[in-house]
């Protein structure tokens, strides 16, 4: 399982290199993106997204009705299509449907994708292979090879709708950072009071020594008249 790169980071605006040697390598990289996708229940991932610059992408066929492709890789499923160098040829109508990305979690926006897409890609292997995708294979694949070239779909949106996602998105990560901080110093708080560092105003401050003084007038009043009872 590795780390997603989520949305601002620059390194998803990089362009990827082309795969050219088919080693252990990039099955270790399939495999790792397996994981990472499985853990994030995503429908594909791209590598790019874990900070790898390599024109690899995996797409998950049993949720877009895509025909499964096994790559043979021991850790990885039948259902898994991994796409190496994959080049597409976009035609027929533009379909509008709402897209989420792991890259930018817990948001979706709605993107215009072309409905038929005739895919080249190679496999683990090297292999060279051709199929024609229809909705919504087409979609999916569209999205995840869109990050082999730093595009997410939050730059196929129309401006504004991409500007108010985006501050929607800055607005909840700032409130989710100040929870983060405010459960933070209670559990350090916590902490310090098991440890005995209460803290607590000095214990020879100025205030201290005023309330002793405006004390002790009183109490000689008192000695006082105590000393004339007495008398
Ligand atoms: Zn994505």
């Amino acid at each position: 399982f590795r780390k997603v790169l989520t949305w601002p980071s620059q390194s998803l605006k990089k362009k990827s290199n082309i795969v050219s040697s088919f080693d252990d390598s990039l099955a270790q990289l399939v495999g790792d993106l397996y994981d990472t996708m499985n853990v994030l229940s995503g429908v594909g991932i791209a590598a790019p997204q874990i900070g790898i610059h390599q024109r690899v992408v995996l797409v998950d066929a049993a949720q877009c009705s895509l025909e499964p492709e096994p790559c043979r890789i021991e850790r990885v499923p039948d259902n898994i299509i991994v796409l190496v160098n994959p080049e597409l040829e976009l035609s027929g109508p533009k379909h509008r449907w709402v897209e989420s990305c792991l890259s930018v979690p817990d948001s979706k926006g709605q993107v215009e994708r072309f409905q038929y897409v005739s895919l080249k890609y190679q496999t683990v292997t090297g292999e060279e292979k051709s199929v024609e995708l229809d909705w919504p294979a087409s979609g999916v694949v569209q999205h995840e090879c869109d990050h082999l070239d730093g595009i997410l779909y939050i730059d196929r949106m129309n401006r504004f709708s991409r500007d108010m996602l985006c501050k929607k998105i800055m607005k909840r990560r700032k409130r989710a950072a100040e929870a983060r901080r405010l459960v933070e110093q209670q559990e350090k708080d916590e902490l310090d009071a098991i440890n005995g560092i209460i803290r607590k105003k000095p214990a020879y401050g100025p205030g201290k020594r005023k309330k002793t003084k405006k004390k002790s007038p009183k109490k000689n009043h008192l000695n006082k008249k105590r000393k004339k009872k007495k008398r």
